[in-house]
């Protein structure tokens, strides 16, 4: 027998007691989401500003990618690949063609997507550029977040993720994030370098957004090293930082990408999950060239879901949402307005030290040690005034909303952190 939840508390005892404590949510129980907005048990309206770390790019239950769902959930949901199926073929020349790539490999979560992207930069290694066994090393970025797999977890930083979960994968290289000549120094110095794993602004790690030119040099170096330059933009891709990819640095195409060189980086494989189905079912994909995937052959790598007819259908609808609604050039309208707010509002308290990020993802530090419990209270506060968000690596809070927001409504949120934070006592 089920039980039926009438309060949030209730929702929380159930989860406490039951489920694995591998997170630490907000106390806040929802069960309705639409647009921008979220609804908790008890019918309290919020602003959700997290968006699922950047899955509901689209908004929540988006009608059209929800449609998709349905019509296709009566028809067909899962073949397996052992056989065809008559959506996937469709899908993979939409996706390959939208982002600019000969070849798709489809997964479903993201972390699945990254280890895709390692083990073809791996084979790749061994049967294109003759590295000897066992001696392909790819170089990732320090404060990096890949996902939670045993392989990724053996290159973090973070001490929660890796500890006591070892022995640790081999064959990863750490360097300084936005730093161009240690990255240049590693791979002058080390043999068997075959890729550099990076996101292009790092999410997870509180929004570290690199200078202007950091991708296309990293881009260029990797090239001149003949090494995979891999993109990881499960959180920043999909129109999150106000351009298709954030690899299009800052995109002036306004209907279909262009990919016009002057400030488009290609990246050599592009991880893309999350927001490829506007948070309404686990999909992920790794692109890449015909030169690259072909290392790949039957039987060598794949996934039960990956490429289900129903994941498919829905990464489509949601893809062209993305270019229907303009969501590109909304969220780069309104991160100006974000951030030019959230300047305003640094010039009234000393409890807001910085704003960074691009386009709709963005954080602000909050002026207390990492170890307090400040950004935790505030994001506390911001619940009780009807604004959802969630601190990320202590003191630091990410801003991420629903990318369909309107401009009057970014107002409206912008006036709740701003009071929120001028009323706040330590
Ligand atoms: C969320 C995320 C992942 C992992 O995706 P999951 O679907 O949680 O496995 C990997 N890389 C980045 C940059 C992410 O933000």
């Amino acid at each position: 027998m089920t039980t039926e939840i009438r309060t949030s508390q209730e929702a929380m005892e159930l989860e406490d007691r039951y489920g694995a404590h591998n997170y630490h949510p907000l106390p806040v129980v929802l069960s309705r989401g639409e647009g921008v907005y979220v609804w908790d048990v008890e019918g309290k309206r919020y602003f959700d500003f997290l968006s699922a770390y950047s899955a509901v790019n689209q908004g929540h239950c988006h009608p059209r990618i929800i449609g998709a769902l349905k019509e296709q959930a009566e028809t067909l949901t899962l073949t397996s690949r052992a056989f065809y199926n008559d959506v996937l073929g469709v899908y993979e020349k939409y996706v390959t063609e939208y982002f600019g790539f000969e070849k798709v490999l489809p997964m479903n979560t993201g972390a699945e997507a990254v280890e895709t992207a390692i083990k073809i930069c791996r084979k790749w290694g061994y049967e294109k550029r003759s590295v000897p066994e066992a001696q392909a090393k790819i170089v990732v970025a320090e404060g990096n977040f890949h996902g939670r797999t045993t392989t990724i977890i053996s290159f973090s930083n973070d001490e929660d993720a890796r500890k006591n979960f070892g022995p640790y994968t081999p064959g990863f290289i750490k360097v300084p994030y936005n730093n161009i000549e240690a990255l240049k120094k590693v791979l002058q110095e080390e043999d068997n370098v075959v890729g550099f794993l990076v996101e292009p602004i790092q999410g997870e790690a509180g929004v570290f957004t690199p200078a202007d030119t950091y991708i296309r040099e990293v881009a260029a170096l990797c090239h001149e090293n003949g090494v995979l330059f891999i993109a990881d933009e499960i959180q920043t891709g999909i129109a999150r930082t106000g351009s298709l990819l954030a690899v299009c640095g800052n995109c002036s195409c306004e209907n279909k990408c262009e990919r016009q060189p002057e400030h488009y980086t290609k990246p050599d494989i592009l991880i893309l999950g999350k927001a490829l189905s506007g948070g309404v079912y686990p999909v992920s994909a790794v692109l890449t060239d015909n030169l690259i995937m072909d290392v790949i052959k039957p039987g060598q790598h794949g996934s039960t879901f990956g490429g289900n007819p129903l994941a498919c259908k829905v990464a489509m609808a949601a893809l062209e949402v993305v270019y229907d609604e303009g969501l590109m050039q909304n969220a780069r309208r309104l991160g100006n307005i974000f951030r030019e707010r959230m300047e305003q509002l640094i010039g009234k308290t000393n409890l807001v030290k910085l704003v960074r990020g691009k386009g709709m993802l963005n954080a602000v530090v909050i002026n207390d040690s990492p170890q307090s419990s400040t950004a935790w209270d505030i994001c506390v506060a911001l619940k009780e005034a009807g604004l959802l968000a969630k601190p990320t690596h202590g003191n630091i809070i990410r801003f991420a909303p629903p990318l369909v927001m309107t401009e009057e409504q970014l107002h409206e949120c912008c006036d709740i952190i701003e009071k929120t934070i001028l009323n706040f006592k330590r």
